[in-house]
């Protein structure tokens, strides 16, 4: 041996040594896991071969790490396949975290239960750090359990460095999650994804609380919310490498839009949607069963029982190689057939559930599990059926609903998986026109593959609006129910029922006259929606000639075309943001040219653009712009206010946007602005670098009026502003002092509250008197009830969403100015947000 140190291991059991290449399961015998050896042991207690800490202890308590103080990292693993015990026959005597001395026992075991319940009794000794090791020295014979060596180690390096700071172990800081739903199956699945890229063993920590980072469901099972903190922690090869990888993923919302998901979260959602299934309403009326709404619409149909069909499947397998040769062949299989549903779907998130299943079907924690049990001469299918049913209880029994839902997906892909190792095929349900499903729980691949020519919607018993099932179905346009009353599934086919996918009820036994309502109400609705398209390119200009433009909301390219296509006669609002959010580094000047160009050429010479610059800050953070967590990040360093404290950022985007002048009439618009000062620097900033570029094209420059004070000073600014866009989404927030995406204030937080009317109105008569144009882009401009009082304010432009762009042209098209001036008036007046709804829906009812 060399001078290099040596480190020797007590043997933790006393029995015959057994080689490790010797012990009957290959990821041992491979050493997959890591060298050392196997004892076929004598006695019942596990003792620690060294001292250290317990840094892993396995909920099955079968099996313990140790890492020794000379940093190496001792797996003590008793028995093969013991994990299926579950615990039982097992009792821990330490836990995560404690110290322990050499020969201290660590678990004790029921030897004969283990051995009798078990495929085997022998217990590795593995070094999971192996990198630490230059040299495996074992024992030979017997040992004797606290007094025997049972390995010698010669490290790689001196033990002192290593035992300050272990090679191959690395630690991120803590990483607060973006994600307003936390990690659940999607991001869950992204990070499992990137983790098993590298070779190092990896944890992500919440808590204390630890999962394997390449295990979905290991992820899942942490219940890591919005806003926890977490940390990963690596030890391997690439275990930097694995930091800085996993870290700046988790920050950035591991794969999903966070900026998006928070302004989708910021939008104030109808209480409905929101409303946990756990609170299941129940209805006075009999014939009204009542849950909650999943995808809105109406419906009249049949009631269509589905029932689960439940597949047998043998106890006992042929022998363990077949039954893994069946098992590998279904994985395969199911991977393809996920593959082509994901196909299947349009639009690109929603497919992304399917390849969150695709994720599922390689967890190292579902796949070790269901393999532990073929080892021990299960079927596939049963070995397999078991490792699902296990995790999918394991999250439905969360806290969190959102993961708690996802069970539902595990038990989609499991049973997929299942009928293809039993070789039966998906049931094809013959299904009878206009069905209305009833069933205890759709799976997500059920809901993708229904038959939209014959089911008109649906209503289950189980799952949330926050479900894959629910979002599926408001991606398909079906109207549906979860959580409906029991009784919907004793309901016989062939009933006649309403399903009201807005309210969440289910009509029984509706009249003839109840029928007839529905079905005009239907006609009338898709009639008016055909003749809104028909005459989406005819000018808004109302009864009494004055023309307001009717401008599109977007987030990018596609919108814009959409947007055009719809009868747009611009873009009131491009939300920039979606350039830089969910990436690791900031969009490059020529990127930026590049979209900004072909969004204005996509609209022309002849329509107005207007482009906001970056609307980001404490509560859409941006990975590769680290900001410190702010206590109120609504009130804190967001939209202009940052880019101001950034200006490199605001002066690449000010050229970018300034260089698509030549293709449409650009609009420059600055977010936030709270004081005249900010509308100064950044027109400061604009009209050098205007310069610096030589651009002569006329650029509007305008603010949006979000800030109570901006609207208030709106005649100050408009001596300086170009014109006004205002965002009643935040205006409303900060008028009320109300933040958007409460859930429980979000009726309350009304954009036509006569607070909020009053500041628009005050906007309106401050930028006039300056001859400013003025728009709202708020969410109120696409509410037909608010159209009428916007436009008697004086509102000249109207920033709709896309979809809402036929409907309110038709609107201002049925609209008399003169007439609006007066209810505008009236509602001004007002006290109360209801009184302002009821006098504006008279007014829609004519
Ligand atoms: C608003 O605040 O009304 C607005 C249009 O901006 P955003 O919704 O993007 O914050
Ligand atoms: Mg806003």
């Amino acid at each position: 041996m060399s001078g290099s140190p040596t480190i020797e291991l007590l043997a933790p059991l006393s029995g015959v040594v057994v080689p490790l290449d010797q012990v009957p399961d290959p990821v041992f015998a491979q050493k997959m896991v890591g060298d050392g050896l196997a004892i076929d042991p004598i006695s019942n207690q596990l003792l620690a071969p060294a001292a250290g800490t317990i840094s892993q202890l396995h909920s099955a308590s079968h099996a313990v790490t140790v890492k020794t103080d000379d940093g190496i990292e001792v797996l003590l693993h008793i028995g093969l396949d013991t994990v299926m015990l579950k615990g039982e026959g097992f009792k821990a005597l330490v836990r995560v975290g404690d110290r322990v001395e050499a020969g201290q026992v660590l678990i004790e075991f029921d030897a004969t239960y283990v051995a009798k319940h078990a495929r085997s009794l022998l217990t590795e000794i593995i070094i999971t750090n192996g990198d630490r090791v230059a040299r495996y020295e074992p024992a030979s014979n017997f040992v004797q359990a606290g007094k025997s060596v049972a390995l010698t180690l010669q490290l790689a390096e001196p033990a002192g460095a290593a035992a300050a700071k272990p090679a191959g172990e690395a630690v991120s800081g803590l990483i607060r999650i973006p994600n307003p739903t936390g990690l659940h199956a999607r991001p869950a699945a992204v990070l499992a994804n990137a983790a098993k890229t590298f070779k190092s063993d990896i944890k992500l920590v919440r808590n204390g609380d630890e999962a394997n980072a390449k295990s979905v469901v290991g992820i899942m099972g942490l219940e890591v919310q919005y806003g926890d903190q977490v940390f990963v922690k690596a030890s391997g090869v690439d275990a930097p490498a694995v930091i800085k990888t996993l870290a700046d993923l988790l920050l950035s919302g591991s794969g999903e839009d966070v900026g998006a998901a928070v302004k989708a979260r910021h939008r104030p959602a109808p209480l409905d949607t929101l409303r946990p299934v756990a609170a299941k309403p129940k209805s006075d009326d009999p014939n009204t069963l009542v849950g909650v709404s999943a995808s809105p619409g109406l419906a009249v149909g049949q009631v269509f029982q589905l029932k689960q069909v439940d597949i047998q499947v043998a106890e006992i397998g042929e022998n363990p190689q077949i039954e893994r040769r069946r098992f590998d062949a279904a994985l395969r299989e199911a991977g393809k057939q996920l593959e082509i549903l994901k196909g299947e779907i349009s639009d690109a998130s929603k497919a992304e559930i399917f390849a969150a299943h695709k994720e599922l079907l390689a967890d190292p924690e579902l796949i070790e599990l269901a393999i532990a049990g073929l080892g021990s001469g299960k079927s596939a299918a049963f070995a397999w059926r078991a490792a699902y049913t296990r995790y999918a209880e394991k999250l439905s029994q969360l806290k969190n609903e959102v993961l708690a839902g996802r069970a539902n997906d595990i038990r989609d892909v499991g049973q997929r998986v299942l009928r293809l190792i039993v070789g039966v095929a998906e049931a094809r349900i013959e299904l009878p026109a206009n069905a209305i499903l009833i069933a205890e729980d759709l799976t997500p691949s059920e809901t993708a593959s229904l038959d939209r020519s014959r089911v008109l919607g649906f209503a289950t018993t189980g799952g949330g609006a926050t479900s894959h099932v629910a979002i599926l179905a408001r991606s398909l346009n079906i109207p549906a129910i979860c959580g409906i009353d029991e009784a919907a599934v004793k309901l016989a086919n062939g009933t006649t029922v309403i399903l009201n996918g807005s309210k969440g009820t289910l009509r029984l036994n509706p009249t003839d006259t109840e029928m007839a309502v529905i079905r005009d109400k239907q006609a009338r609705l898709a009639k008016k929606r055909a003749e809104e398209l028909a005459a989406a390119h005819l000018p808004p200009v109302t009864t009494d000639g004055q023309h307001i433009e009717v401008v599109a909301n977007i987030g990018g390219l596609d919108e814009a075309r959409q947007g055009v296509e719809l009868g747009g006669e611009g873009v009131g609002l491009l939300r920039s943001e979606f350039l830089y959010l969910d990436r690791n580094d900031a969009p490059s000047e020529q990127e930026q040219t590049q979209i900004y160009g072909d969004i204005a050429k996509a609209l022309g010479t002849s329509r107005t653009l207007v482009i906001r610059t970056l609307d980001v800050g404490g509560d859409k953070p941006l990975p590769y712009l680290p900001m410190p967590p702010e206590e109120n990040p609504f009130l804190g360093v967001r939209g202009i206010r940052l880019c101001l404290a950034e200006p490199d950022i605001l002066r690449t985007q000010v050229r970018a946007i300034l260089r698509a002048a030549p293709f449409s009439k650009l609009h420059i618009m600055f977010p936030m602005i709270a004081n005249l000062e900010e509308l100064r620097a950044a027109k400061a900033i604009v009209l050098e670098e205007k310069a610096a570029l030589g651009i002569n094209a006329e650029v509007k420059v305008g603010i949006m009026v979000e800030v109570p004070a901006t609207a208030i000073l709106a005649e100050q600014f408009a001596r300086e502003a170009d014109f006004f866009s205002i965002g009643t989404n935040d205006l409303t927030q900060y008028t009320l002092a109300m933040d958007r995406g409460h859930p429980k204030l979000a009726k309350q937080a009304d954009a036509l509250h006569p607070g909020v009317l009053n500041l628009i109105a005050l906007t309106v008569q401050g930028a006039h008197k300056h001859g400013k144009w003025v728009g709202v882009c708020g969410g109120i401009a696409s509410d037909p009830q608010a159209v009428p009082a916007l436009i008697g304010m004086g509102v000249d432009e109207l920033s709709v969403s896309v979809p809402s762009i036929p409907a309110i042209k038709a609107l201002v098209r049925k609209l008399n100015k003169a007439d609006c001036e007066k209810v505008a008036a009236e509602v001004l007046q007002m006290g109360t947000a209801a009184e302002v709804r009821a006098r504006l829906s008279k007014l829609a009812e004519g």
